[in-house]
C-alpha cells in the first residue's frame, strides 16, 4: 500500500463503520492516511433502540459532526450507488449528482434493512424498523390508535422487543405475536419460560409455528391457509444487506453479504473490508457470527487495526471473537439477559427483572460510550476473543418470522 494514495473510505456510519472511523482517526496524521466516511444520513442512528422510538420514546440520531469532531475523519453525506473495485472508486448520488470517490482501501460497512420483498404483501401493508424515519410512521399510528389490534410477525429478538416495549406503553393495545418455528427455541429453557410468563402477563398473544405467507391490507395469510385480521402490521421479518456488494461483482453469499477471509477482507477483492450486518466470515474463520451490534463493532475495529498494519507494512491479524451473551429488553421495567458460550449456544443461566434492565441499558450505553472513548485516545475498545472457536450454525436471532 506504500506507493497508492492513502485515502480509505468507509461506507455506512453504523455500530461499524463509526467505530472503523474512530479506530483509524488515533493514527490518520502520523501515517498521512485520509479518512472518509460516507452515509445517507446526516446522523447515526441507534438501531439497538428503534423498538422504544416505536413505542413513542425521544431517541435522537447522533450527528456524525459530533461523532467525528476534533478527528481528521471527513464525513461525506450521500447515497452510494455503485463500487467500482477494477477503478477502486465509489460512486455517491449527492443531492441530484453523481460523485466519484478514490479509494485506496475500502471499508464495507453498510448494515442492513428488513426484508420487504420475499413475502408477497409486506412491503404495502406492514410497517418496520428498517430505518429511523419508518420507525417513526408506525410511531405516528400507535400513538393515534392506542386502542387497536397490532400483529407482529416475527419472533426473533425485534419481534420479542417491540412486542413488550409497545405492550408496556399502550396496555390498552392488543398485541399478537406470530412466528413460523416455536417461540423462543433458540434460547435456554429457563428463558423461555420466563418469556412465556413476561407475554402472559402483558396479555401479548403468541401464535408460534405459523408461517406467514401472505399480508392483505388488514390481515396476514397463514401457510395453513387461516388468517388473522389486524388494524396495523409490523413486519420483523428477516434482515437482508445492500445489493451493492453483489451488483459490483464482490464474492457474496445467498442473501447478498460480502464473504470475508479471517482478515475480514474480501475473499474476492483483498482491498475491501467487510464488516458488520453486510459482511459474512468464510466458513473456515470457524467464528460464529449473527447480524448484531455485538459482532459489529468488533469487526470495525478489527479492519481499522487491520488497515493500519499495511499502512505500517506490519502483519494484518486474523479476527477472533466470542458471544458473551443476548440482551433482551422486555419494556421499560423489566430485561433478559441470556448468558451465552462464545459460540452464542446458550446457557441454562440468565438474569431478569430490575439487575436485567441495569445491564441491557448499560450495554446499549456502552456502545456509544465506547465510540466517543475510543475517538478520544485515551480509550482502546476491546471485546471477548476465545483463543478456540467452533462453527455452529445460527439463525438471525433479530428476524424469525
Ligand atoms: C429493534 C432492534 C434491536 C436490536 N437490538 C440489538 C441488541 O440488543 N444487540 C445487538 O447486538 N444487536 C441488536 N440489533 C441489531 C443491530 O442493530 C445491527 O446488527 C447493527 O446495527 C449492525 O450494525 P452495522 O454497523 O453493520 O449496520 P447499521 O447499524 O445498519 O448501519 C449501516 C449504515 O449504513 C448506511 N447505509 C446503508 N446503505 C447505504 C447506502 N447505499 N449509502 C449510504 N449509506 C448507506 C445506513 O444509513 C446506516 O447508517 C437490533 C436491531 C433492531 C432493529
Amino acid at each position: 500500500m506504500t506507493n497508492e494514495p492513502k485515502q480509505i473510505v468507509i461506507l455506512g456510519g453504523g455500530y461499524a463503520g463509526v467505530m472503523a472511523a474512530v479506530r483509524l482517526a488515533h493514527q490518520s496524521q502520523k501515517l498521512n492516511i485520509k479518512i472518509v466516511l460516507v452515509d445517507a444520513s446526516d446522523g447515526m442512528v441507534e438501531r439497538i433502540r428503534l423498538h422504544q422510538l416505536a413505542a413513542g420514546q425521544k431517541i435522537n440520531k447522533i450527528p456524525y459532526q459530533e461523532l467525528l469532531k476534533n478527528t481528521q475523519v471527513q464525513f461525506l453525506q450521500g447515497f452510494v450507488t455503485a463500487i467500482k473495485p477494477n477503478e477502486r472508486k465509489i460512486i455517491i448520488k449527492k443531492n441530484q449528482n453523481f460523485i466519484g470517490l478514490d479509494y485506496s482501501r475500502l471499508v464495507y460497512a453498510l448494515g442492513s434493512s428488513v426484508d420487504l420483498d420475499s413475502v408477497l404483501g409486506v412491503r404495502e401493508n406492514t410497517y418496520s424498523l428498517g430505518s429511523y424515519d419508518a420507525t417513526l410512521l408506525l410511531k405516528e399510528q400507535l400513538a393515534k390508535n392506542p386502542k387497536s389490534h397490532l400483529l407482529i410477525c416475527g419472533g426473533g429478538l425485534t419481534g420479542i422487543e417491540s412486542a413488550t416495549e409497545m405492550a408496556e406503553t399502550y396496555p390498552n393495545l392488543k398485541i399478537t405475536l406470530v412466528t413460523s418455528s416455536n417461540f423462543a427455541s433458540d434460547l435456554s429453557q429457563k428463558a423461555q419460560e420466563y418469556l412465556q410468563k413476561v407475554f402472559k402477563k402483558r396479555n401479548i398473544l403468541i401464535k408460534d409455528n405459523s408461517k406467514v405467507v401472505q399480508v392483505n391490507a388488514q390481515s396476514v395469510l397463514l401457510k395453513d391457509g387461516s388468517e388473522i385480521g389486524f388494524d396495523f402490521c409490523l413486519w420483523a421479518g428477516a434482515l437482508t444487506p445492500p445489493k451493492l456488494a453483489r451488483q459490483a461483482g464482490l464474492e457474496v453469499n445467498e442473501i447478498g453479504q460480502i464473504i470475508v477471509d479471517k482478515t475480514l477482507r474480501s475473499i474476492s477483492h483483498k482491498e475491501i473490508y467487510g464488516v458488520g450486518d453486510s459482511a459474512i466470515l468464510e466458513p473456515s474463520a470457524e467464528i460464529y457470527l449473527r447480524m448484531s451490534c455485538a459482532s459489529a463493532m468488533p469487526m470495525g475495529a478489527h479492519a481499522a487495526d487491520n488497515i493500519l498494519a499495511e499502512v505500517e507494512n506490519t502483519k494484518i491479524k486474523n479476527f477472533r471473537f466470542g458471544f458473551n451473551g443476548r440482551c433482551i429488553s422486555l419494556g421499560r421495567s423489566d430485561a433478559l439477559i441470556q448468558m451465552a458460550e462464545h459460540d452464542d449456544t446458550p446457557k441454562n443461566s440468565i438474569i431478569t427483572g430490575r439487575l436485567g434492565v441495569f445491564v441491557k441499558e448499560f450495554i446499549c450505553r456502552y456502545t456509544i460510550w465506547s465510540l466517543n472513548l475510543e475517538r478520544s485516545g485515551w480509550f482502546v475498545y476491546r471485546w471477548p476473543r476465545p483463543y478456540k472457536q467452533k462453527l455452529i450454525s445460527g439463525v438471525n436471532q433479530h428476524s424469525t418470522v
